[in-house]
Parts: C-alpha cells; structure tokens; sequence
C-alpha cells in the first residue's frame, strides 16, 4: 500500500510557520497585503478565494477582494491592475482565472508587476524560473516540489512523467522537476498511448482534470503519483484524476484529494505573499 503524502498536514506547518515569520514583519511595521481580482461570477472560483481569504487571516496576511462585473472590459481591468501595482499598502496581486473569454488573461496576466506577481504568472517570474533564478513559482507546482522535497523524495535521475501542458500547472512543472535533475516527459491530449509513458515513470504528476484517468495498470510498482486534478462527479463529489483506490495498491507514495496538492497550492501562495513583503522592503 502506498505511503500518503498528507497535503492537508504539511500546508498547516507551513502556514504556522508563515505566521511566525508574518508577525515578524508586522514587528517591524510592515503589513502584508494580497489583492484578489475576480471578474464575473463563477461559483468554483468563490470557494477558492474564499480558501485563500481564511489562509490570509491565519497566517495574518491583510486580504483585499476586489470583484468586477461580467461585463468589465480589458481598459477597466487593466487599469485596476495598474492601481494596485502602484499601491504601496499591496504587496501581492492575484487575478483569479477564469475570466470571461471577451477579456486577454494573458494580457492582463503581463500587466501585473513581477514584484507583486505571486502566482508567478508573468513572463518575468516564467523566464526567470526558466533560467534557474530566484523568483515567484506558480503556487501549484511549487506546492507539488514542496511535497516531495518534505516527504524526502530525490528526483536525481529520476524518469518524471507530466500529464498536461498548462502555462500555470504542466509548463512551471517541468521546470521545477528539471531544476531536481530529474528526467522529464510531458504528455498532453495529442500524445499516443499515455499509458506507455506511465509505466515507465518513476514520478506522475497529473493535472489534466479528467477524473479516474490515471489507472492501477498505467502505474509501475512502487511509484510516486501526485494528483492536482479537481473533478466535481455529478454525486457532487470531489475527485481528482487518478483512481485513488486502486492506484494506492501499486504506488510507494500518492497524494489524496482533497487533502493533498490542494491545500499546499494556497499555503505557497501565502508563502509567496511573505516573500513579495519582504523583498519590497529589504533593510538596507
Ligand atoms: P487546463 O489548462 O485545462 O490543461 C489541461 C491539460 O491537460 C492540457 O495540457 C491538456 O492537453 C491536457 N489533457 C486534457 N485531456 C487530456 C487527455 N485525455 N489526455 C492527456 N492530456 C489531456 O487545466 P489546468 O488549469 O492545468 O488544471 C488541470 C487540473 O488541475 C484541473 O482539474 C484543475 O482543476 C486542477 N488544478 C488544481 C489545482 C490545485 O491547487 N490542486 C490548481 C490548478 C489546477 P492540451 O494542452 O493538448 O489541450
């Protein structure tokens, strides 16, 4: 049976910890800020900020919602962004995705400062990232290295396989595992035979968002599985994309959802809120 990796655990010592350094700063008269853009409604979205907003007030991060309407254009979104770039009181700025398709996210995405980018979704914090420099890790794939740095798994040589090619999940993810020297395969929709890539893995991460998709017979013996799909079923029940239940029998690790990568994607994000605070007012 495989050792659980336990997200829920672990993004709790992180937070405690984030909160001692938090009280530090405010010693010093700084207040961390996160700003939260959310444009249109979309109810997945609202339980998401709603997580972020009580990880904020644990860890004791000041936290600002600011919510546009469906109808908002590019101008008016961009000009928020460019307000609360220039605001000294925030420190981190998260637009949180989806938008409604009539507005560029990239765009927007590129509007933010890489000094307040804590999502790590600028193309500053990507290249930097990509050439092997200090900067913000996009909260999903930093929360998945975090898990295995703590659960003391080396990727050394290791034959990684990475199932989706988003710019925040799959794309961050191969530089992250890259930079742990391991050997990094990525499949996507257009990839033949997934399953062959699988088999051979000594480390799946899957964020494609299909639940079941990771089967026992796509896993070799012993193997680490980290799942960051979130599927509602239609009972209503969140799953993510491998079958927990059978895929525990083969794997040597695997995380749960919920309770895995879900609660470390947010505790980065506070992580990542500390760093901006900090970064913007070294002591000289
Ligand atoms: P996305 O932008 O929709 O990307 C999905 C990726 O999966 C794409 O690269 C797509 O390939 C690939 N894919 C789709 N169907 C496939 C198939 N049948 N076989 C192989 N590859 C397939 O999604 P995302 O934003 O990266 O999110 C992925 C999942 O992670 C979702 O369930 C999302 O809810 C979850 N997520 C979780 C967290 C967390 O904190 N735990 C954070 C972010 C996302 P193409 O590129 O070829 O289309």
């Amino acid at each position: 049976m495989a050792k659980i990796i336990d997200g829920k655990e672990l993004a709790k010592k992180i937070r405690k910890d984030l909160k001692e350094k938090c009280d530090g700063l405010k010693k010093r008269g700084l207040n961390p800020k996160l700003a939260v853009i959310m444009v249109g409604e979309n109810s997945a979205s609202k339980v998401y900020v709603r997580n972020k907003s009580k990880a904020c007030d644990e860890v004791g991060i000041e936290y600002q919602e600011y919510f546009l309407e469906e109808d908002t254009t590019q101008e008016q979104l961009m000009d928020l962004i460019k307000r609360l770039n220039e605001d000294k009181t925030v420190n981190g700025i998260l637009l949180q995705s989806p938008i409604p398709r009539n507005l560029d996210i990239n765009l927007a995405f590129k509007t933010i400062s890489f000094r307040k980018d804590v999502d790590g979704f600028t193309p500053s914090s990507i290249g930097k990232l990509t050439m092997g420099e200090d900067t913000f890790i996009s909260c999903t794939p930093y929360g998945v290295v975090k898990m295995i740095e703590e659960y003391n798994i080396d990727l050394t040589g290791k034959s990684v396989v990475i199932l989706g090619r988003s710019n925040i999940v799959g794309k961050p993810l191969i530089q992250c595992c890259l930079a742990k020297d391991a050997t990094v395969t990525v499949c996507h929709s257009k990839t033949k035979n997934i399953e062959e890539y699988t088999k051979k893995a000594d480390v799946i991460i899957s964020a494609i968002g299909k639940p079941k998709f990771v089967t026992k017979d796509m896993v070799k013996e012993g193997a680490v599985v980290i799942d960051v799909g979130i599927n509602r079923t239609d009972e209503g029940k969140i799953v993510g994309d491998v079958d927990f239940e059978n895929v525990e029998k083969v794997a040597g690790y695997i995380t749960p959802v919920p309770g895995g990568v879900g609660p470390m994607t947010i505790a980065m994000l506070m992580n990542n809120v500390i760093k901006a605070t900090e970064e913007q007012n070294v002591e000289k």
